[in-house]
């Protein structure tokens, strides 16, 4: 427990004080320079003030009804506690800046600065989206070539950039397949989807309004294609398929599942999110996909987690070009770019308000021209050989979920943990005390206690290194019993064990004053 009471705004209580001898107390609180501090609102006092300006000249109020009455509940302060108290937290963030971030399925790699200064061009930066078309002819290059690259390494027909992240491509994949089979006057109710998919996966079907069906995989954490055979029939509207899969593995039959999909007359869903591996070498198109989403911020090094806010274009094969959403940008015989606000007879209408996360739009563009064609490829490359290197090395001492070679993440199971009373949980808390961001733990579901690792092709042998190091020691430790350790874990981080669940479900959001002291004490 840390040395300053705060009851008020915490998410919840640290679990692991009955640990707590294990660390250093110290009189503050503080951790060498990691500073305790309480929450800003419980920092201010009454009257203090950050600026000194001459009161405002007295003027008519022109917001009638709608002017404030009351005092608006901010607390004071000097400008230095205001500095330095966002400033810690933003110390207190961990990031891809930071260092290392494994988390499988989500590609967290560098962000080349060049793709920041770019987007804060104030070119780009400044625009108004409502501007007149003739007015962000630059923009809307940008676009129109982002749109280009894109068709291009995915060998499709047609493009949406408007989609803000992947679950909202993968609904406007869905979306567009809806409407195409209304379109032949063909109602279909269920889509099927493998079982280790990514939850956005049956979250998007079911939102739009399909019921779902799970198929699981093999035992080589494949998809099975006599049980997805027998699971189709003429009232699948679509199946979902991930290509590299969430553990990692590549689809080998995925152009058979794409014959019998295509054979019953439903549409075959790209779920692009491990595009990050195959980008440069595989083109979707050609695996038998009708549509697919791109993470921009995953595949093209845009930044999220925290970073950035997502975008997920979705690529269309011509089997669905004519229902893919707008705005679409045209080129002119001139040259210049026009905006087709409702292409396709307006058959999905409009996702997003204007045109989409255009900053992200213009980082993705920065970094496909920075890197060419052959640095996309040598980049899927070295995310895949990565991959293997942390596969190879780790199966010293943790369990590979599958046999083989790994494409761009690796998947353990917990079975190295068997009989030391160590969790993955406990394994990933421990990570931290050592430095490292946890792994994406306990998805894909269908691993027992799954460890998913995402090196990328941005981090250098010695990182990679560094973090098997960390990992084999940790195994040993949790081998040789020392569970205790492990459950006391984190023990060095800015807070220690929280109530997961309790800060999932019911996370305290507002800070309420405490009884006002002075009129208590009149
Ligand atoms: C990240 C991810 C998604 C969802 O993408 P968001 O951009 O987070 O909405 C879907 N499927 C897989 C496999 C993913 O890794």
């Amino acid at each position: 427990m840390t040395a300053i009471d705060r009851s008020q705004g915490r998410v919840a209580r640290d679990t692991a004080d009955a640990d707590a001898s294990m660390v250093p107390e110290t009189a503050t609180g503080n951790r060498a320079l990691q500073l305790e501090e309480p929450l800003i609102f419980e920092q201010g006092t009454p009257g203090r003030i950050g600026v000194d300006l001459p009161p405002v000249p007295a003027a008519t109020n022109r917001l009638g009804g709608t002017a404030r009455k009351g005092a608006i509940g901010l607390p004071d302060l000097a400008e230095p506690q205001v500095v330095r108290h966002f400033v810690r937290l933003s110390q207190k963030n961990y990031s891809i800046d930071s260092g290392l971030f494994p988390l499988g399925s989500c590609t967290m790699k560098y962000n080349p600065r060049l793709n920041e200064k770019v987007a804060r061009m104030p070119g780009f930066a400044d625009l108004h989206p409502l501007q007149p078309v003739s007015t962000i002819q630059g923009a809307l290059g940008v676009m129109a070539e982002l749109s280009d690259w894109l068709k291009r390494l995915t060998g499709m027909a047609e493009i949406t950039l408007a989609p803000a992240a992947g679950a909202h491509g993968e609904l406007a994949g869905l979306m567009a397949i809806r409407a195409a089979h209304v379109a032949r006057g063909d109602a279909r109710r269920r889509v099927i989807v493998p079982d280790s998919a990514h939850g956005t996966n049956p979250a998007s079907a079911v939102l739009c309004g399909y019921t779902v069906e799970s198929i699981p995989g093999t035992a080589d954490g494949r998809v099975d294609v006599a049980t997805l055979k027998a699971a189709l029939g003429p009232d699948v509207a679509a199946v979902m398929l991930t290509n590299p899969n969430t553990c990692g593995l590549f689809e080998r039959d995925v152009r058979a599942i794409a014959d019998a999909v295509h054979e019953v007359g439903a549409y075959f869903y790209g779920d692009g999110a491990n595009f990050n591996a195959i980008v440069g070498r595989v083109k979707p198109a050609e695996l038998g996909f009708d549509c697919m989403h791109i993470n921009l911020h995953k595949t093209f090094s845009t930044p999220h987690g925290g970073g950035g806010p997502g975008s997920g274009p979705v690529v269309f094969a011509e089997s669905l070009a004519h229902v893919a959403p707008g705005p679409r940008i045209q080129t002119a015989d001139d040259g210049s770019y026009t905006v087709d606000a409702v292409p396709g007879g307006g058959a999905v209408g409009r996702l997003k308000a204007f045109f989409g996360q255009m900053g992200m739009f213009t980082r993705a563009l920065a970094y496909m021209k920075s890197l060419g064609r052959d640095g996309l490829h040598t980049a899927s490359g070295d995310a895949v050989l990565a991959a293997n290197y942390l596969m190879v090395r780790l199966s010293e001492e943790m369990s590979p979920a599958f046999d083989g070679p790994a494409m761009h993440e690796c998947l353990f199971d917990d079975s190295f943990l068997d009989g030391t009373g160590v969790s993955t949980l406990d394994f990933a808390k421990a990570m931290i005390d050592e430095g490292f961001h946890p792994m994406t733990m306990y998805f894909p579901l269908v691993v027992h206690g799954a460890m998913l690792i995402e090196p990328t092709e941005t981090e250098s042998k010695q990182a990679l290194d560094q973090l098997v190091d960390a990992l084999l020691s940790l195994a040993r430790r949790a081998k040789a019993g020392e569970a205790a350790m492990f459950h006391a874990a984190p023990r060095y981080a800015p807070r220690r064990r929280l109530d997961e669940t309790l800060a999932a479900r019911k996370p305290i959001l507002r800070w309420t004053p405490p009884v006002d002291t002075r009129a208590a004490a009149e």
